[in-house]
């Protein structure tokens, strides 16, 4: 089985048991989140407040990475509308700015204009912001981030650019399996989670990395697949 083959699998047994789990422990964990906001009302335990609050941040940080471990979730439906990936870009370039200003790092944008593409659109927006928000995180203060869209006849490429101190090759097979962080903070779940939706858009991911930074390439498909007949609408993902 080669490598691609072997993270897709992996990911379907994440996939399957994400649903399952994720909504047993949510639900639990609303409770407690209610609860303890009733608490923070109450007089004779307001000099706990700051424990309060942080126990009300902690579980919403839980909550989010379930909210990431859904998505990966094998059964969620994915909808497919005809758009241009670039638009999804400039939607999303208000929420990247903030983030690489407070964090004293530049962002750019080099859209071409490219042909619309049947996508996921929340899909698509947690498939950016997660490899930005790595590109983000790779680089020191200073360092600038590059969102890049451009075509070739075959593909419409997305390639997200950073200036980091790039992956170490020893670990480039590990990248996209579930919970491998090489943070302290990390979840491990942003790049398990672009494969899994790039794999949904019959998309493919490629990384390249060197020592003066890493880009992250996500190429989708703009022709049919061959002659293989389960490859979906017969005029491929590409619409122009
Ligand atoms: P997390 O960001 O929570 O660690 P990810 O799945 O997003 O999880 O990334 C997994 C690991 O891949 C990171 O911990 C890091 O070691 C490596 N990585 C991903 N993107 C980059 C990047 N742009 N530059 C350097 N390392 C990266
Ligand atoms: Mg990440």
């Amino acid at each position: 089985m080669d490598k691609e083959m072997l993270r897709l699998e992996r990911l379907s047994l994440v996939g399957e048991m994400a649903a399952g789990i994720g909504h047993e422990i949510r639900n639990p964990m609303t409770t407690v989140r209610g609860f303890l906001q009733l608490l923070a009302k109450k007089q004779e335990i307001l000099k706990y407040e700051n424990y309060i609050n942080m126990m009300l941040q902690e579980l919403d940080k839980a909550n989010s990475i379930i909210t990431e471990f859904l998505l990966l979730a094998k059964d969620r439906p994915v909808k497919l509308e005809r758009q241009n990936l670039n638009h999804i870009i400039e939607s999303l370039s208000p929420l990247i700015v903030a983030d690489a200003i407070l964090n004293d790092k530049l962002f750019r944008m080099e859209l071409e204009t490219i042909p619309d593409l049947l996508l996921d659109k929340k899909e698509i927006r947690q498939l950016i912001l997660n490899l930005v928000r790595n590109g983000l995180e790779a680089m020191q203060p200073g360092g600038c981030l590059i969102v890049k869209t451009y075509y070739s006849e075959k593909e419409v490429i997305l390639c997200v650019e950073d200036q980091g101190a790039g992956i170490d090759p020893g670990i480039i097979d590990k990248l996209g399996t579930p919970f491998f962080t090489t943070k302290e903070k990390g979840t491990g779940l942003g790049l398990a989670m672009c494969y899994s939706i790039a794999a949904r858009h019959r998309a493919v991911i490629k990384v390249d990395s060197g020592s003066t930074g890493t880009t992250v390439y996500v190429l989708f498909n703009l022709k049919p697949e061959g002659n293989d007949p389960e490859a979906g609408a017969p005029s491929g993902l590409g619409l122009s």
